[in-house]
């Protein structure tokens, strides 16, 4: 198949005539049950008619994802939520006015207008309203619901720029837009409204104290930051070894000189046996670093820089055939929590903690 590249610059109302034209051509596609990646605020999605059975299954087909994964409905405007949500609690509204449009997506009981073959066989459905001026008009001309998973295939890191979607998907779909670079990187928080209290099931940028401070009490399904719960995560998504680079990833923490000298120790060692190694650094430690290939995330003081690096790092290292990469540890607290989440799943939990005094 060939698929046709869409450059937009504008933004909001300064679309250009063409490009307004081309957005329309795009939403077309999605009508006539084609598939098209657009941008978003947090990455690039793999969008389809998410009222339709037929572009959902194509969607699971261009991505090799397991069709058991429930994919995102995206609405632009608060009136379509309705017709996806069959019950829309006091509190999914208080949610919405507070962080609609924007990186949050709600998990709500579905009508009978969401096929399964959205929701993966759920009686749920996962709903998120962007606030990306590209992907709104593009939701708006495909007919309002657009059902869009991260738009890389299963098992590589979600795409925070156009050029890693037509990596993956160039020849998969009908239409690539390109919007430039996400501005957050890393994937929405989901936040389930069908349990009381409501439950992140997902970490993003929106965290679970910025919830808390608009519904009191919410809670955090207990599989998102430990590999040794027992327990299914309760995103069917969450369960696969999403986000995984090619090299074998360790997250190392401990005091920071301790952490540059087992780093620097080990990757010698695997240097030795033949291993290309990366590192992924802050820009405080980048200096200590002896490796193939050391990579700056950005300052340790900078969270949000660090979230919208670490895919494009991640892909880097691909390209560049590391066999072995080596991170540093972020605290687990606000934006820190999405970063460790994600990084803890490419590295299928793999983790080093230095002692602070060894004997
Ligand atoms: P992605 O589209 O790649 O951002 O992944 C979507 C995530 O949302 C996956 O982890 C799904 O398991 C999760 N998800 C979607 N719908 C539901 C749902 N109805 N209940 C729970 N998790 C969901
Ligand atoms: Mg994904």
């Amino acid at each position: 198949m060939d698929t046709k590249i869409i450059r937009i610059e504008g933004q909001g109302e300064t679309f250009s005539m063409e490009e307004d034209r081309a957005l329309r051509e795009a939403g077309e596609v999605l009508r006539r049950g084609g598939l098209v990646a657009f941008p978003t605020e947090t990455v690039y999605g793999l969008g389809g008619n998410a009222l339709n059975p037929e572009s959902s299954r194509k969607i699971y087909a261009a991505k090799g994802r397991p069709s058991d994964n429930p994919l995102i409905v995206h609405i632009a405007r608060m009136e379509d939520l309705a017709r996806v949500a069959g019950q829309i609690p006091e509190a999914a509204m208080e949610l919405a006015r507070a962080f609609w449009p924007g990186p949050l997506t709600m998990i709500l009981p579905k009508t009978q207008e969401v096929p399964y073959e959205t929701t993966g066989g759920l009686d749920t459905v996962a709903v998120r309203m962007p606030s990306h001026p590209v992907a709104r008009r593009l939701i708006s001309y495909g007919g309002g619901y657009v059902a869009a998973p991260s738009a890389n295939l299963s098992g590589r890191p979600s795409p925070t720029s156009a050029r890693y979607v037509k990596e993956d998907m160039g020849g998969r779909i009908d239409v690539i837009i390109d919007g430039g670079d996400g501005e957050i990187g890393l994937e929405s928080t989901i936040v389930d409204l069908t349990v009381s209290p409501p439950q992140v099931l997902r970490p993003g940028y929106v965290t679970r104290e910025m919830l808390a401070g608009v519904l009191g009490q919410v809670s955090m399904d207990q599989t998102i930051l430990r590999a040794d719960s027992g327990q299914a995560p309760r995103a069917p998504g969450m369960k696969y070894r999403h986000y995984a680079p090619k090299g074998e990833l360790t997250i190392v923490s401990g005091q920071a000189g301790r952490v540059t000298a087992y780093i620097n120790a080990i990757a010698a060692e695997d240097e030795a046996r033949g291993h290309r190694v990366g590192v992924i650094a802050t820009e405080e430690l980048l200096p200590e670093y002896r490796a193939d290939v050391v990579c700056s995330l950005g300052s340790r003081r900078d969270e949000e820089e660090i979230a919208r690096r670490l895919y494009g790092i991640l892909r880097r290292f691909d390209d560049e055939k590391v066999t072995r990469i080596y991170s540093e540890c972020f605290d687990d607290t606000g934006l820190g929590q999405a970063i460790m989440n994600r990084l803890l799943k490419a590295a299928g939990h793999r983790l080093v903690v230095l002692e602070d005094n060894p004997k």
